[in-house]
């Protein structure tokens, strides 16, 4: 299915928080009303049942790994995330999440539907704001590309391929995954976010060289 990326914010009693959702998307035109799905267990989720009032970040095709990893691999309980971006209140008291955005939405919630593991929240869009120009990302782009993963919250994860699935090479070098998140370090594509060319060996990373998706050291990596 095709769908898109975005962060989606919140706030409750003056702690804000957001989170990586590929589920954002407009219900109707009028009134301007759109709908995320969030995992119950999530951080974002808690702080947009308290409050009612959620963001929405359209990301742009060249966000960082690092920015995403941020959203999207950690938790808003071990980290400040909107100390670490560039954000701003918006009219609703909601932060939303400027950095690395195409556009801004501020809606506040009109309905909820418990589907499970998570809640689709509803709301009404009370601001929106264009911060540039540029190229959506998208959730193909992000896996296809940028090589991304789904955590295991989301609502599109699944597990690892079957061994059988895995590529048959045993003369190339060596892929490593990241135990934290599933990223896999390819020599053959290295790590140019983070200025490691291609063909560079795993072993060949320098020792501070961290996984660019959720900041994971090397020895949190295993062979393929
Ligand atoms: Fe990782």
């Amino acid at each position: 299915m095709t769908c898109g990326l975005y962060v989606v914010t919140s706030c409750a009693d003056g702690k804000a928080n957001g989170q990586i959702a590929n589920t954002v998307f407009q219900v109707t035109a009028d009134p301007a009303r759109i709908a995320v799905s969030l995992n119950k267990e999530n951080l974002t989720h808690e702080y947009v049942s308290r409050s009612g009032v959620f963001g929405v970040s359209v990301l742009d095709k060249e966000t960082p790994m690092p920015f995403i990893g941020l959203f999207g691999f950690k938790s808003g309980r071990d980290v400040d995330k909107l100390a670490e971006v560039e954000h701003k209140e918006g009219l609703s008291g909601c932060p939303v999440v400027t950095e690395n955005a195409l556009a801004v939405i501020e809606a506040r919630v009109v309905s909820t539907l418990d589907v499970g593991t998570h809640t689709i929240f509803v709301g009404d869009v009370v601001a929106g704001e264009v911060i540039r120009d540029g190229e959506p990302l998208t959730y193909a782009y992000y896996r296809d590309a940028k090589k991304g993963k789904a955590p295991k919250a989301a609502p599109t994860y699944h597990g690892p391929p079957p061994a059988a699935a895995k590529e048959r090479n045993d003369v190339k070098m060596q892929k490593y995954v990241c135990q934290v998140c599933g990223y896999v370090y390819d020599p053959a594509v290295g790590d140019p976010d983070s200025g490691v060319a291609p063909g560079t060996a795993f072993e060949n990373l320098p020792d501070d060289w961290v996984c660019p998706v959720c900041g994971a050291a090397k020895d949190q990596f295993e062979p393929e």
